[in-house]
């Protein structure tokens, strides 16, 4: 694997982005919705640098990948959160947006749902690989096309757990 954003770059990065979304929620009640699992490191991170006393979070789980690199299109929700989200201001926390599937679900979901203001925040954006258009409002990094893992990404459940971002190079069973 080769690393390519090292864990101080992304700890700068994410403190940010929170240091924005903190700004632009200013006196407003926000729920940070984390997107299970991939979000959950990136999600800690930025936890620990907003500022705010209005802000609460939200775990929700959903799956389209399997084992494999390509999204299957097909979103499934796998664990929903408890909260009923009418007219309450939301930010989505995702990990990675690739063809915009994922995303492209979650934002009709909670518009759906009642939300009042549906925000999106995401550790990496593959800007060049969407199917469907999908804005990310709060971007920490913009990445080419490359299978990447770590920092809660996986490969087949494996390396969430590093504290960096490297591109996957490997075969099934690296
Ligand atoms: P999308 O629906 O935008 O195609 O994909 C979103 C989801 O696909 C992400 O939440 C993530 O779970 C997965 N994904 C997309 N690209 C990558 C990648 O490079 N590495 C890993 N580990 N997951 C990815």
């Amino acid at each position: 694997m080769k690393v390519l954003i090292d864990e101080q770059s992304i700890k700068n990065r994410v403190a940010e982005v929170a240091k924005q979304i903190d700004s632009d929620f200013a006196n407003k009640d926000f729920i940070l919705v984390c997107i299970l699992k991939g979000a959950f490191m990136f999600t800690a991170e930025l936890a620990k640098n907003i500022k705010s006393e209005n802000v609460s979070f939200e775990f929700m789980a959903v799956s389209s990948y399997g084992n494999e690199k390509r999204s299957s299109g097909k979103i499934k929700i796998v664990k929903d959160i408890d909260v009923d989200v009418q007219g309450k201001n939301i930010v989505i926390i995702e990990d990675i947006v690739d063809t915009g599937l994922t995303m492209e679900f979650l934002v009709g979901y909670f518009k759906n749902k009642g939300a009042n203001c549906i925000k999106v925040c995401a550790l990496l954006d593959k800007k060049d690989c969407r199917k469907v258009e999908a804005r990310v409002d709060y971007c920490c990094f913009d990445i080419e096309d490359r299978f990447v893992i770590g920092y809660g990404l996986d490969y087949a459940q494996k390396y969430r757990n590093l504290p960096y971002i490297a591109e996957y190079t490997g075969g099934n069973n690296e």
